[in-house]
């Protein structure tokens, strides 16, 4: 298993690595936001598991066993991202919270969620219920979405 924070340094250095090759400590200091001796003390813990390769003054790059965790987790990431933002989340939270539900959420709730977002983003302007609950959001109206009522529906107009 791993924690949290291991899987938080795993994602952030495929992210930089997906850029530039290879990831330094002041790379991970400013995509994180920890001071650098954390950063340095971290990179040893994840060179000694073998999750990355590690050179003191050069840089790191992820072993195979490392690239496997911060794919999942990144997937995972998006995903979640996705579904917040969907619902309406703004950007800046759903990234936030993305990152943390990504450590804990169950595999059977990612893959409700992996297909809901799939689901969802099939139609081309998102489906109508969608509108439907976002104007339910904003003014705890519910409105009905059938044929019947899409001619008169105060969310599409007549569309
Ligand atoms: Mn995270």
């Amino acid at each position: 298993m791993t924690t949290e924070r291991t899987e938080d340094y795993l994602e952030a250095l495929d992210i930089i690595i997906e850029e530039k090759g290879y990831a330094q400590v002041k790379d991970i200091t400013k995509f994180l936001g920890v001071g650098p001796s954390s950063v340095t003390e971290m990179f040893q813990k994840l060179s000694k598991a073998g999750y990355i390769n590690y050179e003191k003054y050069g840089g790191a790059t992820l072993t195979a066993k490392g690239k496997t965790i911060a794919k999942k987790t990144r997937k995972k990431h998006n995903t979640l991202r996705e579904f917040l933002l969907i619902i309406g989340v703004n950007e800046k939270i759903a990234d936030a919270d993305a990152c943390r539900i990504e450590h804990v959420v169950n595999p059977e709730t990612m893959a409700r969620l992996t297909k809901f977002v799939e689901f969802v983003q099939r139609f081309e302007e998102g489906p109508r219920w969608l509108d439907h609950f976002k104007y339910f959001y904003e003014t705890g109206e519910y409105v009905e979405c059938t044929p019947k009522t899409a001619s008169n529906c105060p969310v599409h107009g007549n569309k």
